[in-house]
């Protein structure tokens, strides 16, 4: 049965839909259980997605490409790292397609295949669009796919090689679910967008599912948030075991995002407002109005949980601090769950003796920019990266007069305005470029200073 997270109201219906019919688009539904009927489930066969059938709405086929029964590692040398001693890492990037996605589309691949569909869309900023494309093919859907102008390349591989129909639409994956949404309006394609379709919450929560049966209720319980669907989930799956008797208490949840986009955290911190630049280099979790805020609010402060931010900086650092200690290579969403504990295992808001376990939702081969980053690091050094950024700002400026936030878009968006401005203060200060203001903005114009230090500069490349 499907019931309204706002009103109340319920629909009896299989086939999923988000909007509330009753309180017009302000609730989203979610799928709720007849405790009753399901008092006797077992989980049955083995350990891997479909073995918790009795527990996620009812289909009659079942797509699978083998999802599911994610191992939960004891990462010990991370663990000594941090200074938290019972740390465990759920590796969903054992998944088919290298990420927690893989549940949601063997659901929804099967209620399409339930109810006949041909053709499927979904708006994604990666993982969910490569795991869909993968399922569709394996069954002879055929599978559309709305990518933001920011997407991992791995990802965006992964679509191509599974043939899906890719379309690139808006800057976020904001606009892009508003395209998906106008499309399956005009179609009447089976709508599997993650913050769209409710059976996205029910697939994901066999995480928590399996976490259970893996060490028990651990208590605490660290997941990366993008819409905040994924924190929800867990916090549903854990709330369905206590009601069903099944286990003992809730894990306390730990909601992290990129500072760069901390729309979730800004709004648990009740510091709700205008953040100047948003961007963020973990794609995944790059959400700017998440659809699931209010639910994965919920589920953060009932469990006295929290929310936090870590830098995309942070996030990277965390990467390879997992990578190098426990051999296991996560997206930068996932590892700001570990660049989150090292700040929360620092402030004792964990403790020592406390069973931590962090969601690895996806594979970090997948976030192709992430490793050019990593690799570009290694070869240059700081000064120089410095010394070319100023210089390519510089010839920008030479071409024509123009302004900070086009000088950033054509840099590429990759450094934050912040960064950009610094490094037009340092030019300015120098003499090399001059500032007017017009209409309250500033424009930038370069000066005969500059003009000889940028020829300069061509000699000496001419020489080497
Ligand atoms: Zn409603």
């Amino acid at each position: 049965m499907l019931a309204c997270t706002e009103c109340g109201e319920k629909l009896e219906e299989d086939y999923p839909r988000d909007k509330c019919p009753k309180c017009g688009g302000k609730g989203t539904l979610e799928y709720q259980m007849d405790l009753e009927e399901l008092r006797a489930a077992e989980f049955t066969g083995e350990f891997s997605f479909w073995r918790y059938r009795a527990l996620l709405p009812k289909v009659k086929n079942y797509a699978t490409l083998h999802e599911g029964g994610t191992p939960l590692y004891k990462a010990e040398r991370l663990a000594k790292y941090i200074g938290l001693p019972k740390l465990y890492l759920k590796d969903e990037t054992r998944n088919p397609t290298n990420s927690f996605r893989d549940r949601a589309a063997a659901l929804m691949v099967s209620n399409m295949l339930d109810f006949g569909y041909t053709a499927a869309i979904c708006a994604s900023s990666g993982n969910m669009g490569a795991s869909l494309s993968a399922y569709c093919a394996r069954y002879g859907i055929i599978c559309h796919v709305i990518v933001p102008e920011y997407v991992d390349m791995g990802k965006m591989a992964q679509m191509i090689v599974y043939d899906a129909v890719i379309e690139e639409y808006g800057k976020t994956v904001d606009e892009a679910i508003e395209r998906a949404e106008k499309i399956v309006e005009e179609t009447g394609w089976y709508q599997a967008t993650s913050a769209l379709n409710p059976l996205v919450i029910e697939a994901q929560k066999t995480v928590a599912f399996e976490i259970a049966e893996q060490i028990g209720v651990p208590d605490v319980i660290v997941v990366p948030m993008g819409s905040g669907g994924t924190i929800y989930s867990i916090w549903k799956g854990f709330r369905e075991l206590n009601d069903l008797g099944k286990v003992k208490g809730m894990p306390r949840l730990i909601g992290v995002q990129s500072s760069g986009c901390p729309p979730i955290v800004n709004a648990f911190l009740e510091r709700e407002g205008e953040q100047e630049t948003l961007w963020t280099k973990a794609t995944s979790i790059f959400v700017l109005n998440p659809f699931k805020k209010k639910l994965a609010i919920k589920a953060i402060r009932e469990t006295g949980g929290l929310a936090l931010s870590v830098s995309d900086q942070e996030m990277l650092e965390a990467e390879r601090e997992i990578a190098k200690m426990e051999g296991l290579f996560a997206e930068p969403a996932s590892s700001g769950t570990i660049a989150a504990l090292k700040k929360l295992a620092q402030e004792s808001a964990i403790g020592r003796d406390e069973n931590v376990v962090c969601i690895m939702t996806g594979s970090g081969l997948k976030a192709t920019d992430v490793l050019q980053a990593l690799s570009k690091k290694r070869k240059i050094a700081l000064l120089e990266a410095e010394f070319s950024t100023k210089e390519k700002i510089l010839r920008i400026i030479s071409r024509k007069k123009t302004y900070g936030y086009e000088i950033w878009k054509e840099l590429g968006r990759v450094m934050t305005k912040a960064a950009i401005y610094q490094h037009l203060n340092d030019l300015r200060n120098r003499g090399l470029i001059s500032v007017q203001v017009k209409d309250g903005r500033k424009y930038f114009t370069i000066t005969q200073r500059g003009r000889r230090v940028l020829a300069a500069i061509d000699e000496v490349k001419a020489l080497l």
